[in-house]
């Protein structure tokens, strides 16, 4: 589970470890990422999963790799893979840089595909897997000004979620992406009140999304259930990509 010391992989995190699963959190911040841990650990119990933390830079292979191999090491394989770790600062055109631009692209996709690399070996091994990607609403559906770096980067993986669908269907590998729209997660605290007050708005159930809201979505793709469910998407959002214009939702 990468990018799981905050938001929406913490809660994922949690909410599959609360259903019996062996949770390996990764994160730049070793720090974070066991502070994470030691509180689903905590949460859950004796009757959960196992949690416990590595450090990993997605967009680094080598960390990758070692991401996997401490799957393997501690829990004995990889049997769902969740590809979360993402950034989103804002940039205009005119302003953003190309380092910009790299490094949204490096971890937001780039990381991805690096994360589905690494596991890929121990997911063939158990002749089934998961891989669940979160994407966003952001780029395969809206745009936003400041984030045309981070669109590109969501709408791109889900042209990799439906070709690694294709590739990895022979070998009983599931490959599907959870957009969410606007959730509560530390990162999105820190774009501020007045983005959350006009996001908030424009969202048909008025309130913004929970970690848990992504959490069981990708607990569904991640079930047995889900089987012959490959390639797809779902959108966690509230409604708010539904009304055609804001006056949609002017009489609500
Ligand atoms: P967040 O609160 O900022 O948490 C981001 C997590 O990703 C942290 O654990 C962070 O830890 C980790 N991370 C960042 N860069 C990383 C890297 N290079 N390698 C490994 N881990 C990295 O973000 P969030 O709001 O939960 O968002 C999580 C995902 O959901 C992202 O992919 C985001 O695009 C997507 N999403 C979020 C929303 C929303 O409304 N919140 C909406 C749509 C999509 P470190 O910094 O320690 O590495």
């Amino acid at each position: 589970m990468t990018g799981a010391s905050k938001g929406i992989g913490k809660g994922i995190a949690r909410v599959f470890a609360s259903k019996g699963a062996k949770v390996l959190l990764a994160a730049r911040d070793l720090a974070q990422a066991e502070a994470a841990a030691a509180e689903i650990r905590a949460s859950i119990g004796g009757g959960g999963g196992i949690a416990s933390a590595v450090a990993a830079d997605v967009s680094s292979p080598e960390d990758c790799a070692r991401m996997a191999a401490a799957a393997d090491e501690r829990h004995g394989g990889i049997d769902i893979v969740c590809s979360n770790a993402g950034v989103f600062p804002a940039a205009r055109l005119g302003e953003m840089s190309v380092a910009d631009w790299d490094q949204v692209l490096d971890i937001n996709l780039k990381g991805t595909f690096l994360t589905v690399k690494a596991c890929l070996a121990g997911l063939k091994a158990r002749g089934k897997g998961r891989i669940i990607v979160t994407s966003s609403i952001t780029g395969p559906i809206t745009g936003y000004p400041g984030w045309s770096h981070y669109a590109a980067s969501k709408a791109g993986q889900l042209g990799f979620v439906r070709t690694a669908a294709i590739e990895l269907a022979p070998h009983n590998i599931t490959v599907n992406a959870v957009l969410p729209g606007n959730i509560f997660t530390e990162g999105m605290e820190a774009l501020g009140p007045e983005y959350i007050a006009r996001m908030t708005s424009a969202i048909p159930q008025r309130r913004l999304g929970s970690v848990e809201d992504i959490a069981y979505a990708a607990l569904f793709l991640a079930s047995d259930e889900a089987g012959y469910i490959t390639g797809q998407t779902i959108v966690v959002d509230g409604g708010q990509v539904l009304p055609e214009s804001p006056a949609a939702l002017e009489d609500l």
